[in-house]
């Protein structure tokens, strides 16, 4: 069997400006090739986000593979589905990693042996990796704790978080031991087309995108996403990172330097034209949760802990999900601080409030 070609059936969302060029999403055994020598493959994943998208470029005569999956047997049943029936006969010659999180690096170990490849990432996102393969040491869990503390958030949350934190992590096959670093204004070329690297912060710490001029075609990453928001959060190993500064800064970026018609491949979600409209959109959203920290803080200082239910309002969350919603919180108010709309104060029992300025 080989890839199918996408029809021609695309939606379009008048309202934004965004359109959606192929309606449905690969099935789990499917292999859709949405541009010539590009294909689309959709992996599960066991958490609320429950897929990642996967390309294969042509690369002469074999294909690189843009990202892998999580790091479990059920993936690794699922690329065997794949390379047993549409995938049958491709060679991976080249994997390139986009980031460090699990749903993307989780199976490069697995990849790089089973074809006897190359690991191409951006050195930063590397190092990350190998890092978060040691995560879990009782300082680092310590650590943790202490900066949940600082924020206002209870030991409930701080404890459901560690725990999911853990496994989450643990996601992942043995990280190849080498790997060939691609950084930020490298051109590389991948079959007959040159893609441009471009690396941004925020949602990661330096996750690379692929862009390919002539073609119009851009490999977003977790960058810009179709539908939903990336995630942007401030960690305990970085208390005080403006990861939402350099996202932003990322955005404004890309925003530049793409044109408005370029085909976006997304690593969550469906492909789509209109990445300014997208980028507008993800930075407004950013503001309006800032606007609602801003008049939450104006007559008496808040934790963060005070302000997760103010930004998450249209949300039930359990002890999890108000952790994770912590870490995007308390990177909105590092953003604030950095911008002086908010000053911070200490309290005696080393609780941190915010007031606006
Ligand atoms: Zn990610």
């Amino acid at each position: 069997m080989t890839p199918q070609t996408a029809t021609a059936k695309s939606t379009t969302s008048a309202a934004d400006g965004l359109r959606y060029p192929i309606e449905m999403p690969p099935r789990p055994d499917e292999a859709i090739e949405i541009a010539p020598g590009i294909i689309w493959v959709r992996l599960t994943l066991p958490f609320r986000l429950n897929h990642v998208n996967i390309y294969l470029l042509a690369d002469g005569d074999g294909w690189t593979v843009i990202d892998t999956g999580i790091g479990n047997e059920a993936t690794i049943a699922a690329w065997t589905t794949l390379f047993d029936g549409p995938l049958k006969n491709f060679k991976i010659t080249r994997l390139i990693v986009t980031h460090a999180h699990p749903d993307h690096v989780g199976l490069a170990g697995w990849i790089a042996e089973r074809f006897g490849c190359r690991l191409w990432m951006s050195q930063v996102e590397y190092l990350q990796a190998a890092y978060h393969q040691h995560r879990g040491s009782e300082e680092r869990r310590l650590a943790m704790r202490q900066f949940f503390h600082r924020h206002g958030m209870s030991e409930d949350i701080t404890e459901a978080l560690l725990g999911r934190g853990q496994d989450y992590l643990k996601r992942v096959s043995i990280l190849p031991a080498s790997y060939r670093r691609i950084a930020n204004g490298d051109e590389i070329s991948i079959g007959t087309r040159k893609f441009k690297v471009i690396t941004g912060g925020g949602h990661a710490l330096d996750q690379v995108m692929l862009y390919c001029e002539a073609d119009n075609i851009f490999l977003s990453a977790d960058q810009v996403l179709s539908k939903i928001s990336p995630n942007v959060s401030v960690w305990a190993v970085e208390p005080d990172a403006n990861a939402l500064g350099e996202y932003l800064r990322s955005l404004a970026s890309l925003s530049k330097i793409l044109k408005d018609d370029v085909l976006v491949l997304p690593g969550h979600g469906v492909p789509f034209y209109g990445v300014k409209t997208r980028i507008k959109q993800l930075a407004d959203h950013h503001e309006e949760r800032c606007q609602l920290i801003s008049e939450a803080c104006a007559d008496t200082p808040k934790t963060s802990a005070e302000l997760v239910p103010v930004v998450f309002h249209k949300h039930v969350l359990d002890a999890h999900q108000t952790g994770f919603a912590a870490g995007e919180l308390i990177a909105h108010v590092n953003y604030m601080l950095v911008e002086r709309r908010l000053t911070q104060i200490m309290s005696p029992e080393g609780i941190l409030r915010f007031k606006a300025v």
